[in-house]
């Protein structure tokens, strides 16, 4: 089966086609920089990750391209998200945007997100974005107004809404559309704003002076990167409407060609059932996650249901991502030892055939939409049967045990991203771990022989806390994970 992926855009599953043979080019709409990244951002970015890693797995060059967000994304209230934030800290705009930027990457690269070939700003892109609305405006499908705004006139241009299948009838049927001076239509979005004078960030244009609309950035960037038509956009499914459906409009209408072939879109992210906002008091932020659970634990999580599908932030399902996670390390690490001083040779042959099997099931699993779920389940069930051999007693030779170890570099490393390179990493943190619990136990036998029974069980009760249950056998307290 060759890769097959679902068209948001068709909306139907169908054969992926690069334009260029052996080559994917990839546009994702990135952060906008004025806060912390939180989980929801996680789940988009890992995703579009995974998909991304998966491509080069599959043998395709990939230039991936993620804008930064940094001027124009505006509040329902009209405010500019940088601005209030420069304003509420008495910061320079650029030094909030700076901030945020540098915490956007030292997130991702935590998670072990590779960067895109190309994150390109959108204030580094205000001539392309003020040549477009231009060539719009000379096209017909853009206007000025007296107050010096641009808006796109989506009557303009038929297929507006095709996205998201909303209707322009029903667009402009609620009278909660605000109607700006000049706007012809309530459905018209603007390509560029007029700055008032207290606004920060501003650049002179044929329309006097101002700051581009959110939405033209995306398309300006794209294009310029990718080229008038390229092969996958990607973003969160909260931005189909009326972002997506806006960068489509614009580029479409210019170029007359698709913008992008294929529309892939991730579910959204909610914490015990609701959708997080500050207000509620449920925002997470990626520093605060990896704060509890380790990287590969989130994206384990992540990845444990479709990138298309919402997916529930819990407690419950973090620890259960955790332990999944230390099961695979588990068979990846006794694989990794047994490497070690492992007999030269084939013995162990047979394996090869589960080894052949899982590997097809993984990559027919990722072929289908990039059904993580699926290959995670694969890479379990591989594991598994890797326990089964390496505890059998039977003797397994070089050979065989570096076939196992290559399907855990490339599928689990290389592909999902959750299988660490070096076994150091992993096997340091348990031996740092197992360390640990055993000074513990030795200061409550220590406190135990001087009859300081609360001290010695305070260390108990703290440990079982921590799901460590201590055990007093005759010849000694042994512990065991919960
Ligand atoms: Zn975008």
């Amino acid at each position: 089966m060759t890769l097959q992926v679902f068209n948001r855009m068709t909306r139907q599953k169908e054969e992926f086609k690069p334009l260029t043979e052996g080559q994917v080019k990839m546009y994702v709409c990135g952060p906008t920089v004025y806060d912390h990244a939180h989980i929801g951002h996680a789940k988009t970015y890992v995703s579009f990750d995974v998909i991304n890693r998966y491509l080069r797995y599959s043998g395709y060059r990939v230039r991936y391209v993620q804008n930064i967000t940094d001027v124009g994304h505006l509040l329902d209230t009209g405010e500019d998200r940088i601005l209030k934030k420069a304003g509420a800290l008495s910061l320079e705009p650029m030094e909030i945007v700076e901030t945020y930027t540098r915490s956007y990457f030292e997130d991702m690269d935590a998670l072990g997100v590779r960067r895109p070939n190309i994150s390109p700003r959108a204030s580094g892109h205000v001539p392309e974005q003020i040549k477009m609305a231009q060539a719009l405006i000379e096209a017909g499908y853009a206007y000025a107004t007296d107050e010096g705004d641009v808006y796109f006139d989506v009557h303009s241009w038929p297929e507006y809404g095709k996205l998201s299948g909303q209707r322009l009838e029903e667009l402009e049927g609620g009278a909660r559309v605000e109607v700006a001076e000049g706007k012809r239509h309530p459905a018209d979005f603007a390509l560029w704003r007029h700055a008032e004078p207290e606004h920060l960030m501003k650049w002179d244009s044929p329309w006097g002076v101002g700051f581009p609309g959110w939405h033209i950035e995306c398309s300006a960037m794209a294009t310029k990167y990718l080229g008038e038509t390229f092969d996958i956009h990607g973003g969160g499914l909260e931005n189909r409407f009326p972002h997506n459906e806006c960068e489509i409009a614009q580029a479409e209408a210019l170029s007359g060609k698709p913008f992008a072939n294929y529309w892939l879109l991730t579910g959204s992210l909610t914490v015990d059932g609701v959708k997080m906002s500050k207000s509620l008091g449920n925002f997470i932020t990626v520093k605060d996650a990896i704060k509890t659970y380790r990287p590969e634990a989130i994206r384990l999580f992540i990845l444990s249901s479709h990138y298309s599908n919402p997916v529930d932030f819990s407690e419950a399902a973090l620890v259960s991502a955790q332990k999944g996670w230390e099961r695979l390390m588990g068979a990846v690490q006794l694989t990794r030892y047994a490497l070690r001083d492992a007999p030269e040779g084939d013995a162990g042959s047979g394996f090869q055939v589960a080894i052949d099997e899982h590997r097809q099931q993984f990559i027919e699993a990722m072929d289908d939409d990039f059904n993580a779920p699926q290959a995670l389940g694969v890479l379990q069930n591989f594991t598994r049967e890797v326990n089964t051999l390496l505890n059998s007693g039977e003797e397994v030779g070089r050979e065989t045990l570096e076939a196992i170890d290559a399907v855990y570099r490339e599928l689990g490393g290389d592909v999902l991203g959750i299988v660490p390179d070096e076994i150091s990493e992993a096997g340091v943190d348990a031996a740092r771990q197992d360390g640990l619990i055993q000074l513990l136990i030795e200061m409550r036998a220590q406190a135990r022989s001087e009859k300081n029974f609360a001290l010695s069980d305070l260390i108990r009760d703290r440990l079982a806390d921590l799901g460590v249950i201590l055990e007093d056998r005759p010849d000694g307290t042994v512990y065991k994970l919960q």
